[in-house]
């Protein structure tokens, strides 16, 4: 498991396999079938591995949050609103 994804779930007392609402549209999702942890500051541009720049997002091969996500439908701003309410 990637080291962002264990701060992730530990942060929320998560675990592999457990169901996970989507951050963003509440859809039930399973990490890692259909649900991605998504740096909202990309690590390439200095974003943290810290549960304050994570936020989970239902991915998979539909348009989902997380593909919304990278074409920057969703702002990192209003990402960083919807989990300033969970830290
Ligand atoms: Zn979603």
């Amino acid at each position: 498991m990637q080291k962002y994804v264990k701060n992730y779930l530990d942060y929320h007392g998560l675990c592999i396999g457990d169901l996970i609402l989507c951050e963003v549209c509440g859809k039930p999702t399973i990490i890692p079938d259909n649900m991605e942890i998504h740096h909202i500051i990309y690590r390439s541009q200095g974003g943290s591995d810290e549960p304050e720049n994570l936020i989970a997002l239902c991915a998979g091969e539909d348009d989902t949050c997380h593909s919304k996500a990278h074409r920057r439908e969703l702002t990192p701003e209003y990402l960083t609103g919807l989990i300033s309410a969970n830290i």
